[in-house]
């Protein structure tokens, strides 16, 4: 197993406390086998290896893991970071409708999709208007009429219509009568990326005006997702992938392929042929899938956690000390941000809990609590009795922020260190068993 074969190309190293170059390269070659294994693109492999290469010689290897473990943690980091995206959701137009436009090759899952799409805004309690702009073949048009009656969604077609530039301009009109959004339109695909069929999309493009091109790609395209993704990201622009037929055995290569070469995150996936087999992307699963060592993974996780309670001791001490500072609240949040969906992480906070109910779940909320940590001063971050009315102002100014946020920082802060001052008084204190930091 690879795990072995790493294990023995660092049996030699452990206890030594720095990652090597020659030992880095020998246990990416095995990452390498496993990432084309995968059918990730060999290409995006070389460069994505050299990049993690970079990374890893002269890192620290973590006390409670081995050196083989340490590259394969690095590894799935950087794969983690690549897959997501900060922007993944499909974006609605503060001016209605939204125009959603779907393309990629034939049989890709594009009509399914559309539908899938469909039922989810449906759900949601919007008015979505399916269009068939797919005019290559009639069953086409069939097809999502069928669908379209499953979910009850209209679906905006015409069998004599020959031109689908024609039929999106009619589509378009009868939305607005309708009123209804957003409008998710199928198009035409091929067996092949071909010149006449990225003229017929940029057609339809051009008549359209979508506010997101999602482009439909499925998981179990091998080597050629890159040119495929390349050519429909070069002609007609794409703002993100849909990525079907996950639930297949494919471990997923494509993900990474497209995401590297297109830069566009994969927004959702299709995992089954059933109108409901839709589902959010995961970078951290699909990673994991891509990689093929869960066992390997679940090891690292156990060492981390054992590397976390450490961390969280000296967390403690510090409390405990009363020496906690801006710097440290910053550190959490970067720590819990990594963590994935704060949501999920936020009941095992201890202390902070109230302070981060009150500055809302929201992502954008913690860049901004960042943005103004960072423009604070050495000196201030550590003793902010003394940021004084100017000195809100600088700082508000230097994050581009307001002085109010200024405010509210400092006092949240405050508030969270009396907080913590009286959960050390109390016999109470103690950190929970699954500590994120
Ligand atoms: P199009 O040519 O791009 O419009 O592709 P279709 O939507 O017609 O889908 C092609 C085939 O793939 C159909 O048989 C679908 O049922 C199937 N399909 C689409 N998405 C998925 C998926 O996520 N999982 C599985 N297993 N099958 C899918
Ligand atoms: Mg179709």
């Amino acid at each position: 197993a690879l795990t072995d074969k790493l294990e023995a190309i660092f049996k030699k190293l452990k206890g030594k406390g720095i990652l090597k170059e020659e030992d880095v390269d020998a246990a990416l070659k095995e990452i390498r086998i496993a990432l084309l294994e995968a059918d990730v693109n060999f290409k995006v492999v070389k460069a994505f290896i050299e990049r993690v290469r970079q990374k890893a010689v002269g890192k620290e290897i973590l006390e409670s893991l081995s050196p083989a473990q340490q590259v394969i943690k690095i590894v799935y980091e950087e794969l983690c970071e690549l897959l997501g995206g900060s922007t993944s959701k499909i974006k609605l137009s503060p001016n209605p409708p939204t125009i959603i436009m779907m393309v990629g090759l034939h049989g890709s899952g594009k009509t399914t999709t559309s539908a899938k799409l469909a039922r989810l805004f449906k759900k949601q309690g919007r008015r979505p208007m399916l269009v068939a702009a797919d005019l290559q073949r009639p069953a086409a048009i069939e097809q999502l009429v069928t669908l379209g009656k499953q979910i009850d969604v209209p679906v905006f077609h015409s069998y004599e219509i020959k031109d689908p530039r024609e039929l999106c301009k009619d589509a378009l009109k009868k939305a607005v009568i309708d009123r209804a959004d957003p409008v998710i339109v199928d198009t035409a695909g091929r067996m092949h990326v071909d010149e006449e069929l990225m003229r017929e999309l940029q057609d339809v493009k051009n008549v359209l005006n979508p506010h997101e091109i999602l482009f439909v790609a499925d998981a179990m395209t091998g080597q050629d997702a890159v040119n495929i993704a390349k050519s429909f990201h070069e002609k007609i622009g794409i703002d993100g992938v849909i990525l079907t037929k996950m639930d297949g055995d494919a471990r997923g290569g494509a993900a990474l392929s497209i995401k590297e070469v297109t830069g566009k995150p994969i927004k959702l996936i299709g995992t089954g042929e059933k109108i409901d087999a839709i589902d959010e992307f995961h970078p951290d699963r699909v990673a994991n899938r891509i990689l093929g060592m869960g066992d390997v993974l679940s090891l690292i996780e156990q060492a981390q956690k054992a590397y976390d309670m450490k961390e969280a001791e000296k967390l403690k001490a510090k409390i405990e000390k009363e020496e906690f500072t801006f710097d440290d609240l910053k550190d959490q949040i970067r720590k819990m941000r990594k963590m994935g969906p704060i949501e999920n992480i936020l009941s095992m906070l201890p202390g902070a809990n109230k302070f981060l109910k009150n500055i809302k779940i929201d992502e954008k909320e913690f860049v901004k609590v960042e943005a103004i940590i960072n423009s604070m001063t050495f000196e201030e971050r550590k003793n902010p009795k003394i940021i004084n009315a100017s000195r809100r102002i600088r700082i508000a100014k230097g994050s581009g922020t307001t002085v109010t946020d200024v405010n509210r920082l400092i006092k949240q802060f405050h508030e969270m260190k009396k907080m913590m001052k009286q959960l050390k008084h109390g016999k109470g204190f103690k950190l929970p068993k699954i500590f994120p930091f």
